[in-house]
């Protein structure tokens, strides 16, 4: 048996994070670094937010370039880690008795290969991704996270990409920097303290618990989920950090949790 790998939640903002050299992307090469190399990635990313459960079972998963208006060099990008059926259902089995569809269509969206060619730079672990199931409530997500969580114990590193807050309508996309919006910091600080003291129902009943910010903070389901899944896979008392703070465009946060 291998030694428990760290889950880790991690906010991806901007896709031009994976061409560029920033305290972010500096913070997620060191992540790469941080712990042993994991066996397999299991990545669940805000982006592929869809209609079912489904995992995919490809062994050489495309790279993705699911965004618009960004410099051809973003649309260069290539990400050609493997992907591991074997995981892939593994998923399945813990998974069981809820049906993940076996799927050989996705590969690797921007939420995972805009991190991990900073963490793994040479591609060299295989990925498999998990979709996010948008027909299901949040409680849901948190449980799938927990019924992954063995995966740790085998090597395998779970991934959840998004980002705490994400409100593109009052992202700041010009040249000047926008200082933190009020409601980014106050909701993201509440999710840290919730996160610190393991009290996780009201992170899972965030439309109803966490105020008037979370509509603001959350105002779509996809990049917040993916922190579920992370907060899931974390044992009783176990180690929690934030190895990456900040915030982009005013209404970004740019997040990231450490699980173990
Ligand atoms: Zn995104």
């Amino acid at each position: 048996m291998s030694e428990r790998i760290p889950a880790l939640f991690i906010g991806h903002g901007n896709p031009m994070n994976a061409l560029l050299v920033n305290p972010y992307t500096e913070r997620w090469a060191a992540l790469g670094t941080a712990f042993p190399k994991p066996k397999g990635i299991l990545a669940v990313s805000a982006h592929w937010y869809i209609q079912d459960a489904a995992v995919t079972v490809s062994t050489a998963p495309r790279t993705i370039h699911d965004f618009g208006g960004f410099p051809r060099e973003l649309y260069e990008v290539q990400y050609p880690a493997p992907g591991d059926p074997d995981l892939a259902a593994h998923v399945q089995k813990l998974l069981a008795p809820l049906s993940v569809r076996r799927d050989e269509r996705w590969g690797l969206d921007h939420g995972t290969w805009s991190v991990l060619c900073h963490m793994y730079p040479h591609a060299d672990v295989p990925v498999v991704q998990l979709s996010i199931d948008e027909k299901q409530p949040p409680l849901f997500h948190y449980d799938i996270g927990k019924r992954l969580a063995p995966l740790r114990e085998q090597g395998v590193l779970i991934l959840g990409s998004g980002n705490v807050v994400h409100n593109l309508h009052a992202y700041a996309w010009g040249r000047h920097a926008q200082e933190p919006y009020d409601w980014t910091i106050s909701f993201e600080t509440r999710v840290r303290e919730l996160l610190l003291a393991e009290e996780y129902k009201p992170l899972i009943n965030y439309e109803n618990q966490l105020g008037n910010e979370a509509d603001l903070a959350v105002p779509t389901p996809d990049h917040y989920l993916p922190l579920l899944y992370i907060a899931g896979t974390r044992t009783r008392s176990e180690s929690l950090a934030f190895p990456v703070e900040g915030v982009d465009g005013g209404s970004v946060s740019m997040l990231a949790v450490r699980v173990g």
